[in-house]
């Protein structure tokens, strides 16, 4: 019963700038990176970047609602938010192609709602090179 250990996002991810909604709630899974993740310094903040040990995860790009890629560092893209372009907000490994990493601390999490909030067209972003 594997699925039990599983815990999913319970509201949706949101842009911590913009508000735009990342990933719908229960489309990630909380996942534990034991060496990390480094992601580089968000472009609106002085701040270092730093290894991230937690994130969400899905294993599709259609999983996103609203997600592009900022930039590629050797075998890591970055992601941001394709409205507002803050980010990095998450990686994904080019040697790992079923998984995308969204950090918890570079994003807004929504409470659950009664459903009747209004859900943003999903506009994946093409790769940028
Ligand atoms: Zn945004």
């Amino acid at each position: 019963m594997a699925e039990a250990l599983v815990k999913k996002n319970p509201g949706k991810i949101l842009c911590e700038k913009c508000g735009s909604v990342i990933l719908l709630e229960n489309a990630a899974i909380w996942t534990e990176v034991p060496d990390g993740i480094y992601l580089p310094a968000m472009k609106t903040t002085d701040g270092e970047g730093a290894k991230g040990y937690e994130f969400w995860t899905v294993s599709d790009m259609f999983a996103f609602e609203n997600v592009g890629f900022c930039n590629t560092v050797e075998n890591i893209k970055y992601l941001a938010c394709a409205d507002c372009e803050i980010g990095p907000i998450g990686a994904h490994m080019l040697s790992d192609k079923k998984t995308f990493y969204v950090s918890p601390l570079r994003v807004k999490h929504d409470v659950p709602s009664d459903g009747t909030d209004t859900v943003d067209d999903a506009q994946p972003a093409p790769c940028a090179e």
